[in-house]
């Protein structure tokens, strides 16, 4: 189901990202032009009304050199012909009566100033406003001001030409805006397709290993971006994977392997005692050799489960306070008897009390695991050595021998389910003693460790804690 729906939710995602960044860039590129297209027609309109205050500085000048006839002359000669349908003069004295003023017979509706003006511009700088009439088309803008004490002028001025200038600017602005447009939709699924290319190789790669290709791995592109953190933990998790399948692939072919010889066993044992000729006595052997066989097998696997159930935590530990030495003290004494047969020598180094909490049972049989691959693995005249040190919190047993020895590269695997090394196949054994150990060990919060060197003898160290965590 699951491999149906990511393509679909895939393209999803494709077009949500690509109208997302489609509007994000439209939405910034209009933005942008409005923003210049607003200080443009604010500059405009600051120009215009910079020129009409010069003008009237202009008229102050004349006023003062030439007087009021060259006045009345300069108007006139800046609204002849058909600046007359632009511009407009109108001169006012102080006290609001008209002295001179130009055509305004394109400006009907103009309104005459307020009182108030006449006093607010002598002395001060020009009042600028904008104001609509009937029948223009276009609005006007005015700046009234005084150019002397007498006189206020008011300079009229259509805004007929920036609003062209405005309109025309607008025309050139539309042309990029609409590219803008056009061109998110397609900067929009580029920019969707590069950041979707990383996800895009994990989904790959994680179909080709649905396939079956479980050593395919994803890319690691960039600087420990969140992307190149996703696929270095996608891919870890994939080591792991693999790590634990070959282990699990590795185990149940060990399993095979060690299930084959005594199923062998049981066949030929069964088969012999099917032959006719065969005593009484003999079959009972044979039947007795079937037995032993099925036994073994129901053993190994009675201890693969306890294993399991034991690293899983599904077990509850019997935790009593026990004397470790005591304990140690009797395994030594247990295996003696086996030590002697085998001709090498057990010693113990152990203290007269040492208690600790934890479950008698479980860490008995962790002990004497360690104690019989010591003797097992050591030939005659050698020795073993039983320590137990007490170390405050936690309590220490050291099985040291003088025996064959681990390969550097096989300590770490001979904890293992069914790993044997080569050279211990002709002991007894199934592989799952130091498993076992090891969960035991683990479920009481310890741990065990070995230190070995081939040919010279192994120390296996079991740390427990003195009470539970
Ligand atoms: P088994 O002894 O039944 O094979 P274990 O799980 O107890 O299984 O041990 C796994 C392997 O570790 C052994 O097959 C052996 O190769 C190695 N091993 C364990 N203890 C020793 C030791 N004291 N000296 C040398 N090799 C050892």
């Amino acid at each position: 189901m699951s491999s149906e729906t990511s393509p679909r939710q895939g393209r999803t995602l494709a077009a949500r990202l690509t109208l997302w960044y489609a509007g994000a860039f439209a939405a910034s590129s209009m933005l942008a032009l409005s923003v210049a297209y607003f200080l443009i027609v604010a500059h405009v309109r600051e120009r215009t009304d910079e020129d009409l205050s010069d003008d009237i500085e202009e008229f102050s000048e004349l006023l003062r050199t030439d007087g009021l006839g060259r006045v009345e002359e300069e108007m006139r000669l800046d609204t002849q012909g058909d600046q007359a349908e632009t511009e407009f003069y109108r001169l006012w004295s102080k006290d609001g009566s008209l002295v001179l003023g130009t055509d305004l017979a394109q400006f009907a509706g103009l309104p005459a100033p307020a009182d108030s003006l006449f006093q607010s511009v002598i002395g001060a700088e020009p009042v600028l406003a904008t104001v609509d009439l009937p029948r223009r088309e276009h609005s006007v803008r005015i700046a009234s001001g005084a150019i002397s004490d007498d006189y206020v002028i008011e300079l009229g001025e259509s805004l007929e030409d920036d609003d062209e200038f405005v309109a025309g600017l607008l025309g050139r602005f539309a042309a990029p805006a609409a590219g803008a447009v056009l061109l998110a939709m397609p900067i929009g699924w580029f920019m969707a397709r590069r950041a979707l290319h990383p996800v895009e190789s994990v989904t790959r790669t994680a179909t080709e290993i649905a396939a079956g290709a479980m050593d395919r791995r994803v890319a690691v592109r960039g600087q420990g971006d969140e992307l190149a953190r996703l696929a270095q933990a996608f891919n870890a998790m994939l080591d792991r994977i693999q790590a634990l399948v070959s282990g699990i692939r590795e185990m149940s072919d060990n399993l095979a392997h060690d299930l084959r010889s005594p199923l062998t066993r049981i066949r030929a044992a069964a088969e012999m005692s099917l032959s006719g000729d065969r005593s009484d006595s003999a079959r009972s052997s044979l039947a007795a050799t079937a037995t032993e066989e099925c036994d073994r097998l129901l053993e190994m696997i009675d201890t693969n489960l306890e294993i399991t159930e034991t690293e899983s935590g599904a077990v509850r530990l019997d935790r009593v306070e026990i004397d470790l030495a005591e304990l140690v003290r009797d395994a030594c004494e247990l295996f003696q008897t086996v030590a002697e047969d085998r001709k090498v020598e057990i010693c113990a180094e152990i203290p007269a009390r040492c208690m600790l909490v934890g479950d008698r049972q479980r860490l008995q049989r962790a002990i004497a695991n360690l104690i019989d691959n010591a003797l097992k693995y050591t030939p005659a005249t050698g020795r073993v050595t039983v320590t137990l040190s007490d170390r405050g919190s936690e309590v220490q047993v050291d099985v040291a021998d003088t025996g064959v020895g681990i390969p550097y590269d096989e300590t770490a695997r001979i904890f293992e389910r069914f790993y044997r090394s080569d050279g211990s196949r002709s002991q007894p054994g199934n592989g799952l003693g130091l498993s076992l150990s090891l969960a035991n060990a683990r479920a009481h919060g310890g741990r065990i460790s070995v230190e070995s060197v081939p040919g010279r003898g192994s120390t296996f160290t079991l740390v427990l804690p003195r009470r539970p965590a």
